[in-house]
């Protein structure tokens, strides 16, 4: 069995009490290795260690092109490593190999946007009202952040914090979730190779309530890059604002997915399937509510379910498989949870509905794909994230009921439609209350487009130009060009 260490100021080390927890694979049920234990000691350590690195030494003294090249570099190095890094995340979350690699293969993309980036932010000359001052600002690192990430996507998730702040000249402590915490630690050691100083990037595993809330406690931590859900979010931006830290929030979602009747409904179905079901409904941005326009319901019913009920449950890593185990077993529970609470509802049971037994799901924690029918939007399985693959399918008579139905939640992280009529495309995003929008697509996600919620899906924004903001703070300089004259005890 694998034992890791944190990572901390460019070296691997046992964390301070001695303690490790083990990690399970969620397909066959078997620990696999041990993480570091970490505690407030070792977050006192890597933070000290980010803001060394911040204030003075190399990073500090390095300029953003210079920056940017290490970005450059590590984006090469996650390329050539992708299908190990990809391999530790199925071992760790059980998503399909498939998935994991072609999303750790897209992380370069990210390095290397942001570390082109770094040496573009630039302040502005203000125009002024005042004569006789030049004034300017610059954008400078908000400082040592604390990344804090869940188990669905480890390392993607990661990356959208890591790359804009290190571009904006931060240093950064990553605490990874708990259940998925090994291909955060074997990445740590990436950094070093492409030559990033000691103390730039730091990994501390352990327990939120343990790692996490020192973190967000922690003086020297200035922001809060958190993704995760919106229970846990709540608690840290509360955390935050009593010490007023910046905090960036990317938290859940009850998406609706929405087909009108005049969808190509052959695509419609296909991103109804693959909006829950990928990545086993784990996922922030899933689909989970299918609204069906009432003319064609049952249409759409037969053909999703003659879809949903060939996926062939198996081993993440073989190529053939299509739906993986529930990541944790605390998670697993939940979604069994929510099948009965959907039953007690009165929703109509259509496919699945339980713990799947079959032979080639072993010892894992499956599920099978499960579909609702006659949901309506007031029953819980419509209100809650359950973060499994159960889609809730409601009806719903025209655009203005489809818009009131999908607005009415408090999630606002992605929606979907799906219609041939052009100018229902552009009604129906301008009115729904989301971050992100498809038209006729689902999960359309880029390192150059801004991501993030509405409502209680969070607060602040990932990717694109923008996010860099996220990771600066701006100051104003101003210079007196003449002489300082009149009444010294007046301000001007
Ligand atoms: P979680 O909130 O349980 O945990 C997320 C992280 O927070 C973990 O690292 C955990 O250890 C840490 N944490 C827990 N308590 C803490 C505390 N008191 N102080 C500091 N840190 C603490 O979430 P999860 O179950 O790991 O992930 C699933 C959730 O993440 C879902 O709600 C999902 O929608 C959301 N998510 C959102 C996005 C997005 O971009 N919006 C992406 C993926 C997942």
């Amino acid at each position: 069995m694998k034992r890791y260490q944190l990572h901390i100021g460019g070296t691997s080390l046992d964390p301070t009490a001695g303690q490790w927890f083990e990690t399970q694979n969620p397909y066959t049920g078997q620990t696999w290795a041990e993480i570091p234990k970490g505690d407030a000691s070792d977050v006192e350590r890597a933070v000290q260690a980010a803001h060394l690195a911040l204030t003075e030494g190399p990073w500090a003294e390095m300029t953003a092109t210079q920056r940017g090249l290490l970005l450059h570099r590590l984006g090469d190095l996650i390329a050539r490593d992708a299908r190990k890094l990809a391999e530790t995340e199925v071992r760790d979350n059980g998503k399909l190999f498939a998935e994991m690699l072609g999303q750790v293969n897209y992380l370069p993309q990210w390095y290397y946007y942001y570390g082109g980036l770094a040496d573009k932010i630039q302040g502005n000359v203000l125009p002024l009202d005042k004569k006789g001052y030049l004034a300017f600002t610059r954008n400078e690192p908000v400082g040592v952040v604390a990344a804090i990430t869940p188990w669905n996507s480890p390392l993607m998730l990661a990356t959208w914090k890591i790359a804009p702040a290190l571009a904006a000249g931060c240093t950064v402590v990553i605490k990874p979730s708990e259940f998925t915490s090994a291909s955060t630690l074997e990445f740590a050691k990436l950094f070093d190779e492409a030559g990033f100083p000691p103390g730039v990037f730091n990994v501390v595993t352990g327990f939120g309530k343990d790692v996490g809330a020192s973190l967000v406690e922690h003086p020297l931590v200035r922001k809060i890059s958190f993704t995760g859900s919106d229970t846990t979010g709540r608690l840290i931006n509360e955390q935050a604002a009593r010490h007023l830290k910046h905090t960036a929030m990317e938290l859940g979602g009850k998406s609706p997915n929405i087909v009108f009747d005049d969808a190509d409904l052959e695509q419609a179905v296909f991103g109804a399937i693959s909006g829950i079901f990928a990545a086993t409904g784990q996922t922030c941005i899933a689909g989970s509510r299918l609204l069906v326009q009432d003319s064609i319901y049952d249409e759409v019913v037969a053909k999703l379910l003659d879809i949903a009920r060939t996926a062939r449950m198996g081993d993440p890593m073989d190529a053939d498989t299509q739906v993986g185990p529930v990541t944790t077993p605390p998670q697993y529970k939940k979604v069994l949870e929510y099948l009965d609470i959907a039953r007690q509802d009165g929703a109509t049971l259509l496919l699945g509905g339980r713990a799947a037994d079959k032979p080639e799901c072993g010892d894992g924690w499956f599920v099978e794909p499960t579909i609702f029918g006659d949901v309506t939007n007031n029953m819980r399985i419509a209100q809650e994230e359950i973060f499994g693959p159960v889609l809730s399918i409601i009806r719903f008579k025209d655009e203005a009921e489809a818009v009131a139905i999908a607005n009415d939640v408090r999630f606002g992280l992605a929606a979907a439609v799906w219609t041939s009529d052009i100018g229902r495309a552009v009604r129906m995003s301008e009115k729904l209350q989301a971050g992100t929008v498809w038209v006729n697509t689902y999960r359309a996600v880029s390192f150059m487009a801004p991501f993030g919620g509405y409502k209680d899906s969070g607060l602040g924004r990932e990717n694109g130009i923008d996010a860099i903001r996220e990771f600066l703070q701006v100051k104003t300089v101003w210079i007196n060009s003449g002489a300082v004259a009149g009444n010294p005890f007046v301000m001007r």
